[in-house]
């Protein structure tokens, strides 16, 4: 049974509301998802992560992350500016902890879209954070949606296509180490199960919504994952 979580200090932080982290392949629909839910769902605060990897398509400085070089980054890392933070695709990814003060300031909870490594960090630093992956149907599914955001952002690149699909291999083996797994296949509702679990978290009282919240728990679905997870092994290409 979920229950409300309130997150307690954390070397010296603190923050009265609920962590969500919520991680997925890349292309599986997450920010999609998110934004969905942002619309749905009252007093959210998202984490603006600081990256190194250059805006793609129509991102913005501060909006969709912080843009900044190496350097800068290197030294944020040595002044412990992070809460976590790890590379991905060859670049610098981190959540400055400023980000959880800054929630609990506005007295909202706080959502973290991080990869599985930062995901892992912060589960074991926060263990009151409620973990949430997004899988996407089937790899082909995967293929495709990669391939059309590419198009769509005029940044078709096939290696790193290639490099993303192979790197959905290794995430999605590590969903067992999340609360909550969400197979975004019809986009309405996948944004429906999210929701149940935000708001399930924050203590929702109508039973119909703990229930699809309660389905949407990893341990109550073993086969179905493990199913899925097994398509994913056999069938994305080697590279
Ligand atoms: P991520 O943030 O996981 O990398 P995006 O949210 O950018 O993925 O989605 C990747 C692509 O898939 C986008 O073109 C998006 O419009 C599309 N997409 C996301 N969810 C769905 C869905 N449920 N059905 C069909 N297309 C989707
Ligand atoms: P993208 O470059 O497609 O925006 O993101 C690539 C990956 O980096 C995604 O899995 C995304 O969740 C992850 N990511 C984004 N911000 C952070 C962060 O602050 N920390 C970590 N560990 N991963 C992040």
């Amino acid at each position: 049974m979920l229950r409300k979580a309130f997150l307690v200090g954390y070397n010296g932080q603190s923050m009265a509301g609920i962590l969500f982290i919520i991680s997925a392949p890349s292309g599986s629909g997450k920010s999609t998802l998110v934004s969905e839910l942002r619309q749905l769902v009252e007093g959210l605060e998202f984490s603006i992560s600081y990256t190194t990897r250059a805006p793609r398509g129509s991102e913005t400085d501060g909006r969709e992350y912080h843009f900044i070089s190496r350097e800068r980054f290197e030294e944020m890392i040595s002044d412990d500016a992070f809460l976590e933070w790890a590379e991905v695709f060859g670049n610098y990814y981190g959540t400055a902890r400023s980000a959880l003060h800054l929630a609990a300031e506005h007295h909202r909870d706080l959502l973290l879209d991080i990869d599985v490594q930062g995901a892992m960090q912060v589960m074991e630093r926060m263990p009151a954070a409620i973990s949430i992956f997004i899988m996407p149907p089937s790899p082909a599914v995967l293929e495709t949606r990669l391939r059309n955001r590419s198009v769509a952002e005029h940044m078709t690149d096939e290696a790193v296509i290639a490099r993303r699909l192979q790197q959905a291999r290794s995430e999605l083996a590590s969903i067992q180490h999340y609360r909550f797994a969400i197979v975004n296949d019809v986009l309405d509702v996948a944004v429906s199960e999210l929701r149940s679990v935000v708001l399930t978290a924050r203590g929702e009282k109508d039973s119909g919504l703990i229930r699809m919240a309660e389905c949407c728990e990893t341990a109550r679905q073993p086969e179905r994952l493990a199913r899925a997870l097994h398509t994913f092994l056999n069938n994305l290409t080697p590279h």
